[in-house]
């Protein structure tokens, strides 16, 4: 399958390795054309300010009309961001999950760190394997405003994975891992 990876700025090689890891054709998309022809698409983490001057209205109109239809979409970090209907003390960007998120949420003292989280969702029936949760200047989800947003794994008693039907956003970054599993995941949400 073709997956894209949104590749103007941030971990967005490594995304494409992943998918490349996994046996599928990752596209590096910065346009809308590129975008139609992949099955999914991820947005990697990086820096939000940047992300949203360089992202092209046509390719984000596009986003939020395929979004609408079902189309899986993967934020990380700043792609979480990017993805939340409410950002704190900013206006939103691809209003796409029901969540408030805050940027830089851990302070300087924590900007980056490790943790060994348990996920609970389909493929990670293994609870002794615990996913291996990257966080650089993270992000934290500070309300989820409906229902329909399902907590797939806590940190530390945050959320830091969260599906909302063909939305999936974490505030860590799996691509930095050779973990792939949750890559793994969102790639079955294809079919779904
Ligand atoms: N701190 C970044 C932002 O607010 C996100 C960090 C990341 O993607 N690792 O945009």
């Amino acid at each position: 399958m073709k997956i894209g990876v949104l590749s103007f700025q941030g971990s967005f090689v490594e995304h494409l390795n992943s998918i490349k890891a996994l046996g599928h054709t990752p596209i590096a998309v910065k346009t809308a054309e590129q975008l139609n022809q992949c099955k999914a698409l991820i947005l990697p983490g990086g820096e939000t300010t940047n992300l949203r001057k360089v992202i092209p209205f046509s390719l984000k109109k596009e986003i939020m009309s395929k979004a609408k239809k079902g189309f899986p979409i993967y934020g990380t970090c700043a792609g979480a961001i990017l993805l939340a209907e409410k950002i704190e003390d900013e206006i939103s960007f691809l209003p796409l999950i029901e969540v408030e998120i805050q940027r830089n949420a851990y302070g300087s003292q924590l900007d980056s760190f490790e943790e060994k989280i348990e996920i609970n969702a389909e493929g990670f029936s293994n609870k002794e394997k615990k996913f291996p949760a990257v966080f650089i200047r993270a992000p934290q989800i500070k309300k989820i405003f409906s229902k329909k947003v399902k907590v797939l794994a806590y940190c530390n008693k945050k959320p830091v994975l969260l599906r909302q039907k063909n939305i999936l956003i974490s505030t860590f970054h799996p691509e930095l891992t050779n973990d792939l599993r949750i890559h793994e995941f969102f790639l079955k949400m294809i079919s779904d």
